[in-house]
């Protein structure tokens, strides 16, 4: 089994974390129980501490059209996703644009804009190396209980590339900071939106160090520069408890802290 140096100041999308020795996993590779699997970290906030780390390889990085099924391999990016699926005419994903990551590191999100969500299309995804029907999959808001690694996922294919979408989807990204960042911070309560209950606690463009709970949106928590991982803790658990004590809500995590 290979490994790859990462430097996750540079990798991960909010530019924060050390460098590091992370396990390659490839096709016929055996999958370590120990490690915790990474995909594009557009989710993730490491501290200097994290766990052992792993990713997926080369080997799980494409995409394939047999008869009525498509196959894509986990590493595959979502920009890639996208150009095959325009390429080769295919509906249903013009969501993905402008959403960073992997397919495994969507899946396991059951990453998603509006109503457009990947467990949609989802027919079955190969997990620990066997394959699982979509029906015996929990899934739900930005989650889905995988229990392990994905490694490939199939669908049913459904052609019609549709440009128009892929725009108008597009267009909702236009409020969205420039900064790093790792998306949404927090997933929105039931009947409620995170970035409105930031707002309304006062914390909209509250700094911490070189983190701040972003001006544009509020529930994006961004990178200003030189923010750290102790930072960014700061403002989390200021949000949690002011949101808590005003609105009697528990925010919850989307961004996974490692
Ligand atoms: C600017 C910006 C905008 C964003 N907008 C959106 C948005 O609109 N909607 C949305 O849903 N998300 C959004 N995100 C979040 C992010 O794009 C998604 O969560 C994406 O799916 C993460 O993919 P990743 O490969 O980077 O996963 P990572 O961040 O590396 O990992 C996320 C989780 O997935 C797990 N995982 C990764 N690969 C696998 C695998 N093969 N098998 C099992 N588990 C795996 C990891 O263990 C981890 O728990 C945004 C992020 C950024 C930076």
């Amino acid at each position: 089994m290979s490994s790859r140096v990462i430097d996750f100041s540079r990798y991960s999308s909010i530019k924060i974390g050390p460098t590091l020795n992370v396990k390659v996993i490839e096709a016929g590779d055996d999958i370590p129980k120990d490690y915790y699997l990474i995909g594009g970290a557009n989710n993730l906030l490491l501290s200097d501490n994290p766990p052992k780390l792993m990713i997926l390889g080369k080997s799980y990085d494409y995409a394939k059209i047999d008869g009525n099924t498509l196959e894509l391999g986990c590493a595959l990016k979502t920009g890639r996703l996208l150009s095959f699926a325009k390429k080769n005419n295919l509906a249903g994903f013009e969501f993905v644009s402008k959403l960073p990551g992997t397919i495994g590191g969507m899946l396991a999100m059951n990453a998603g804009v509006k109503s457009y969500e990947i467990f949609n299309l989802v027919e079955s995804v190969e997990i620990n190396g066997k394959w699982i029907k979509k029906e015996n999959i929990e899934y739900g808001y930005r989650f889905a209980n995988l229990g392990g690694v994905a490694t490939r996922v199939r669908f049913k294919v459904e052609y019609g590339y549709n440009q128009e979408l892929k725009d108008e989807l597009l267009k909702l990204r236009d409020n969205q900071p420039k900064e790093p960042s790792a998306g949404s911070a927090f997933k929105n309560p039931e009947g409620d939106y995170a970035g409105r209950l930031i707002e309304a606690v006062g914390l909209k463009g509250k700094r911490v160090g070189g983190m701040a709970w972003s001006e544009v949106h509020a529930n994006f928590l961004v990178n200003l520069g030189d923010g750290s991982y102790k930072d960014a803790i700061t403002l989390i658990e200021m949000a949690k408890e002011r949101v808590k004590e005003k609105f009697g809500v528990l925010l919850k995590e989307e961004i996974k802290i490692l």
